[in-house]
Order: structure tokens, then sequence, then C-alpha cells
């Protein structure tokens, strides 16, 4: 099957990160995934607020994520909205698995993703940006966060769906997981897949996590050095 973009059914799109980029957040990242553009920043571990929300044996970790108004083909209504909302929430459930909250009592860390140009996929940008963007501030990690959908298109089960093919397409499965240990911390899907295409997509959308999760240490030794240095 000859995919729109010319890609093979198991091929990310090519993906550009970047750590660090925002002066004055604790910690920032920029993501380009195909036609996506995608920022992420981290604010504190600080105060928190509202205080009713603080946690005596943990930090809160609040996750907001929005999309620009010219993000999208047609203008998005600036502010949030319930699809934002929801994904801001499953955003924070993909991450907190990961980060060592319990070192930071009492405080709040804030994780802001700003999409800038949308192609479908900007959950999964947003989650590996934020990750990035959250070891940029100095938070303890027990592992990066790579996030990949796989969906079908076609009939048949494909990688990392780009706009056109999630418009044409039968079904997107989204995934964030921890490759350490294996833990998946974000699975949806919406759309419609027999029992064993769900298999095969939940299998691939790992394996573009896995690749994606290359590149985030890549784009983290770039920017700190690492490794056998
Ligand atoms: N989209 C849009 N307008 C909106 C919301 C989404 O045009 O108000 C587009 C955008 O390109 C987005 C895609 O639809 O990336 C797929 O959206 P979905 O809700 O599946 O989330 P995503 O795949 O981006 O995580």
């Amino acid at each position: 099957m000859e995919r729109c973009d010319g890609r093979k059914k198991d091929e990310l799109r090519s993906i550009h990160m970047e750590v660090g980029v925002l002066k004055r957040a604790d910690g920032s990242a920029y993501v380009e995934w195909g036609a996506n553009k995608v920022f992420a920043s981290v604010y504190g571990p600080r105060e928190v607020i509202p205080r009713f929300l603080a946690r005596n044996d943990r930090a809160v970790l609040r996750c907001k994520y929005n999309m620009t108004p010219f993000s999208v083909e047609d203008r998005k209504r600036p502010g949030p909205d319930r699809r934002s909302i929801e994904i801001g929430k499953v955003t924070a459930g993909a991450l907190a698995p990961s980060v060592l909250l319990e070192k930071f009592p009492n405080s709040m860390i804030e994780v802001a993703i700003e999409i800038m140009q949308a192609d479908a996929g900007t959950r999964c940008a947003g989650i590996t940006a934020a990750t990035l963007a959250l070891v940029d501030a100095g938070i303890p990690m027990r592992d990066l966060v790579p996030a990949c959908a796989a969906g079908k298109v076609d009939g048949e089960v494909v990688l990392d769906l780009c706009k056109e093919e999630d418009n044409s397409g039968q079904a997107d499965l989204p995934i964030a997981m921890m490759p350490r240990t294996n833990a998946v911390t974000l699975l949806q899907m919406d759309g419609e897949m027999t029992e064993e295409e769900v298999e095969e997509a939940i299998a691939l959308a790992q394996t573009g996590c896995r690749q994606v999760y290359e590149m985030q240490k890549a784009a983290l030794v770039s920017k700190y050095g690492g490794g056998d240095e």
C-alpha cells in the first residue's frame, strides 16, 4: 500500500527535537513531528496555586494543552475546550508515573504544551516534548516517556497517521510508555478495529515509541552531552 506521503506502513514521519529553547521557563523543548510544531515548557517545582490542591506527600503535576488559533485549517476558537482539557488530563496521567513527585511535597510542577501547527498526533508530540522539558527543568524522572500512535487506514494497520490519513482512516490508537519497564502510561483509541488489529496497532505504536525514545535520548545528549563523554 502506498501512503499519502510515501511512507512505509511502519515508518514514522520525520521528527526533530530541541531541548532548552525558552530562556525564562525552568525547562523547555520544541518538537517538529511531520507537520506538527509543538513547544513544551515547565515551571516548577513551585508554590501550589490554588492552595487547596497541595499534597503533603508529593508534588502536583498539572498539564495544560493548548492549540493556537492558527494551528489548524479552520481557525480554532482561542481558549480551552473539552478536547484540550481532556488532552491536558491524559498527558498528566501519561507523565506522572515517571516523575519522582514524592521528592517535592507541597509543590506544583506545571507543564504547558502549545501546539503551533497541527497535523494529527499532537498529543503524542506534546507528551514527547513535555518529557524533554521536564528533564531540562532538572526534574528527576524514572524514565523518558515517548509517545506514538498507530491506526488503521485503507484497511491496514499503519504507524503514525498524518492528518489526511486520520481523516480517511478507520481508527487511531495513541500510546505513551516507559520503555525501561515496558509500562504503558497512555492508551487511547477511537474508530473501529478487530481485536487482532488492536493488538497489531499496540505493538506497532510501541515500536514507534522506542524509536522516539532513542531520538529523545539523542536530543538530550546533544544538549547536555552524556553517554561516554
Ligand atoms: N484538529 C483540528 N481542529 C481541532 C482539533 C483537532 O483541525 O479543533 C486536527 C488537528 O490536526 C489534530 C487532528 O485533528 O492534530 C487530530 O486530532 P485528535 O483529537 O485526534 O488529536 P491528536 O491526533 O492531534 O492527538
